[in-house]
This record gives C-alpha cells, structure tokens and sequence, in this order.
C-alpha cells in the first residue's frame, strides 16, 4: 500500500496536530468497522471546520491521498474501513441537533446520534421513524451514507423517504447543498438522492434537514409464535393481503429466538420454547390502533400457534430488546458471520422460507434467520469458524447460492447494510455490465482521482480470506 508522509505533515502543519492524529490508538480505533477486518490508517483527521475538511479533500486530490469518512464504524460490511489505507475523516464531534418545532424538520449534523435524533424529536411531539437496531451508536451520516432502514420500514419507509436536505463536499473538495429545507424541491437533478446510499464515495454529507411526522399517540405490540418458519412467513403474507398494516412487523427464526433467549436471559414465548415468532406493532392515533387491535387478534387466532399482546409499554419493551440483541447474540454458533440482509418480495417468502432449510442442510451450518418482514428485509446470518477451512468453503458456496437465489425470486443482495467491500463480490448478479457501468461512470465524473473511499463497491473482495479481528464491540452484546 502506497503511504503518503510528506501529504500527512503538511495536512498537520496546515490543521494543526489536535485535528490530525498519528498516535497508535487512534490508528487501530479507525482501521476498522463492524466487520472487523483491519486497514490501517496513515492519519485519522478531527476536523473543526468546514474549511478544515474542504483542505483535506483538496490536499487529498493533490496528492492522491485515499479519504474514508467514518461515522460510529457500525457497517457490517466493512464500508467505514480504510481498504486503501490513507486518511480517516472521523465526524463523530458533528453532532448537533435542532428540532424546527413548527415546521416539523430536524436539522442534524453527520455525527449525531440516531437514537438522539430520535429523543429530540420526542421531545417536542414529533417522530422520526428509520431505526435501525444500532441507533445508540450509529450516526445519520453513516444512515444516509447507507441508506438505513430498520424495523419500522414497512409502514414508514427508510432513511431515504426522510432527507429533505444536505449539505457536504464533494470529493473534490467544494462545498455544496442538495435540496432546500422544505418538502418540496424539483429545481435540477436530484443529487441529493445520489448521495443517499452512495456508501461515502461520491461525497461527505457535513448537514442533513430530517422530515418528522406526528409522533404517533398510541402503540400496541402482539407477539406471536409458529409451527415453523414457512407458517410464519405464509401468515405475514396473509396479514399484508388483508390491508393490516402494522408499523413493525419483525420476525425471528427458531434459531435466533434460542441465540437471543441464551444472550438476553430473557424468555421470548413462554410455554412455546424454540418456536419461530413474529412481533407487531401498531402504532398510530389512539382510534387507529384500537380499529387494528381486533384485526389482528382474528389473524393471530387464524395463524399462529399462539400468541399474546404486550401488558404493558414495559414488556412491550423487553421483547423489543430481545429481538434488538439478535444480531450479536449469534456468536456462539460460529466466530464468524456472512451478515446478509437480502430483500425478498413478499409473494415469495414461503417458496425463499424452504430454499434456507435446504440451504442449512446442504451447508451443515448454521444460518439463524430474523429481519424485517414489513418490507422484504430478512437477515440471513451464515455462522462459521473462521479457522476451520471446510466451514469457509461451505460458507462461500452457501452465501453465493443465497445471492443467486434472491435475484432469482426478484429481490435484492442488501436491503440496508450496502455493497462494501462484503458483498463486492455478488454486485454483478445483481446488476447487469451496463448498470455497474453506469455507476462506475458516475463515480468517476464526480471524483475524478478516485479518493473517496477506495476499494469500496466495484473491486471483488474476499472476506472469508481475511482474518477477522477477535474483538467485542459495545453493540455485540453479551
Ligand atoms: C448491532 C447492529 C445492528 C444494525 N442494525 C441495522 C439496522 O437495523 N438497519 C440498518 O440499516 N443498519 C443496521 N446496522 C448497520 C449500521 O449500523 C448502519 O449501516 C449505519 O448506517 C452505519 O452508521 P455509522 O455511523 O456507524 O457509519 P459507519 O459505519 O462509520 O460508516 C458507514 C458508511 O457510511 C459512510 N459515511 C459515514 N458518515 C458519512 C458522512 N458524513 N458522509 C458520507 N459518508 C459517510 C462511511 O464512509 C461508510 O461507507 C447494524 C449494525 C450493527 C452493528
């Protein structure tokens, strides 16, 4: 890897040395995400100013230098490491928010917290859905960069239905804002949607203007539990065909309820142990939910093995908790995990339901399966030992055999978590030559030189070659 020293005392002599920092810890703590493979830095950069960050984007251009702007580092996929090495952009200290009461907006800095987006809406009557299990760590910049979802996607939709407004850099270092802070804006292309999921590599978002929506007044929460995972799926569908539309619709395999229940302690279905569940919510005006409640108590009665409804927003609550916690609960099946967060339509969740039975028999691994059913997102959790050779193969085999059968049901190989460098790999069998052309081209006309966040999306990369580090971070969870 090429190093850059003399760029990196010059960018220090210019910033000064608070905002560019050398020093090992601050090195290893930015070389790596949730994935967990390591890219060392040359430098990690605190910017304080606008024109702070417009200088490194300049003196990177200059010099060539690879620029990876970093959020919280709660990718999976590895998109917030350095591939190429060079210089981090750290936006962690850019994190204001400020509620526009009256007109319901947010208007956020990239580093702010999610889930402190979340309170200060809250506060003041208002609601900003996309919620994302990470949202006590992650930022809203790492959000648009890879345009999040969450649990509340069904009903609300994703980061994207909710940026009215940004403002950042272009790779080339000049600052500029994409739409005005209202809910309309047709003046030009719309680059602001360029940016949203571009995984930091067409620009650096510094300011977003959030839409809010009336915090809704009531919330009621049904857990239910299935025969197994096909019933499940066969009874979310009929759900959705009889217009029932909840605001969280999340499902866990029998595999993640027993990784959850041994993680969390917690007990997810009293009486039903080790059976596939679905968790509701309805959310909405006080008559809404008390219209729905009904509803869905009939379907439950129709579909499930059992079920019952929260008693309180307390135990509502917990159980959210227990699905929240499924994600790092997963480790003690595999040191290793393929984190993959397909989308499938609905009208082929049952047929997708028995290609992963047949999925963990062909693999003999274990492939613990929750996610969002609201929208299609299921997460597809492929365990293995890093070190043991044959699970690696039977990973590979089996995660391209899940990429393949996706797009073959007419989904999609993420639905929120990105390319990255994970799944650089299956790009292709989701787009065609002209597609990834045309994104390449697009990259190329807006950062001509290539600096911002190389090595990302378009260069096939291996992750089951790469030794993962053995770490636990805060959002792993006992
Ligand atoms: C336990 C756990 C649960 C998760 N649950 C969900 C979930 O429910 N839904 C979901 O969508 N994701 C989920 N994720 C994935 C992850 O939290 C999201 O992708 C999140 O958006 C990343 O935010 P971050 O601040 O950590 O960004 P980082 O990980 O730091 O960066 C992610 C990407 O965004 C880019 N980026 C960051 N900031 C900026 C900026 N200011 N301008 C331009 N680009 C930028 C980076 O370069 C990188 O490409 C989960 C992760 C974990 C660990």
């Amino acid at each position: 890897m090429k190093l850059h020293p003399a760029a990196t005392r010059l960018l220090r002599r210019r910033l000064g040395p608070g905002v560019v920092r050398t020093d090992a810890p601050s090195l290893d703590a930015a070389s790596f995400d949730g994935m967990k493979i390591p890219f060392p830095p040359e430098a990690v950069i605190f910017p304080r100013t606008r024109e702070d960050l417009g200088e490194v984007l300049k003196l990177a251009n200059e010099r060539r230098v690879p620029v990876t702007v970093r959020g919280r580092g709660t990718s999976l996929t590895g998109s917030a490491a350095p591939a190429r090495g060079g210089w981090v952009v750290d936006l962690l200290g850019w994190n204001r928010v400020r509620i526009d009461r009256e007109a319901g907006l947010a208007q956020v800095e990239a580093g702010a917290r999610v889930a402190d987006i979340h309170r200060a809406a809250e506060e003041r009557g208002w609601f900003y859905p996309p919620d994302p299990s990470s949202k006590e760590y992650c930022t809203i910049g790492g959000n648009i960069a890879c345009n999040a979802g969450g649990m509340r996607g069904g009903k609300y939709g994703v980061t994207r239905d909710f940026v009215l407004a940004l403002k950042g850099f272009l790779p080339t270092g000049e600052f500029v804002q994409w739409g005005t802070p209202t809910r309309k804006f047709a003046a030009g292309f719309n680059l602001r949607d360029l940016w949203i999921g571009s995984e930091g590599m067409l620009g650096i978002v510094t300011d977003a203007t959030l839409k809010l929506i009336p915090k809704p007044a009531a919330r009621w929460t049904l857990l239910a539990s299935f025969s197994n995972e096909a019933a499940a799926f066969r009874a979310v569908r009929a759900l959705f065909v009889e217009r029932i539309q909840p605001s969280i619709c999340e499902f866990l395999d029998r595999y993640s309820v027993v990784c959850a229940e041994r993680a969390t302690g917690a007990t997810v279905f009293e009486g039903q142990p080790g059976r596939p569940v679905v968790l509701l919510e309805i959310a909405g005006s006080a008559s809404e939910v008390r219209e729905q409640k009904p509803l869905v108590i009939a379907w439950a009665r129709r579909h499930a093995s059992a079920h019952r409804a929260a008693r309180s927003p307390a135990e509502a609550e917990s159980l959210w908790e227990v699905r929240r916690k499924c994600s790092g609960a997963m480790f003690e099946l595999g040191d290793s995990k393929l984190n993959e967060d397909v989308v499938v339509p609905m009208s082929q969740y049952v047929t997708f339901a028995r290609f992963l039975d047949r999925l963990r028999r062909d693999s003999g691994l274990a492939i613990p399966t929750f996610g969002h059913l609201g929208d299609g997102n299921v997460h597809v959790n492929i365990m293995y030992h890093g070190a043991d050779r044959g699970e690696c193969r039977a990973a590979e085999k089996a995660v391209g055999m899940l990429m393949k059968t996706v797009v073959e049901l007419g989904g999609a190989i993420s639905g929120e978590h990105g390319i990255g460098l994970a799944k650089t790999p299956f790009l292709k069998v989701q787009h065609s030559a002209a597609q990834i052309g045309a994104m390449q081209a697009v990259k190329k006309a807006l950062d001509p030189r290539g600096i911002l966040n190389p090595g990302k999306m378009f260069e096939p990369f291996h992750v089951w070659k790469h030794k993962r580090l053995a770490i636990r971070l805060p959002w792993d969870h006992k």
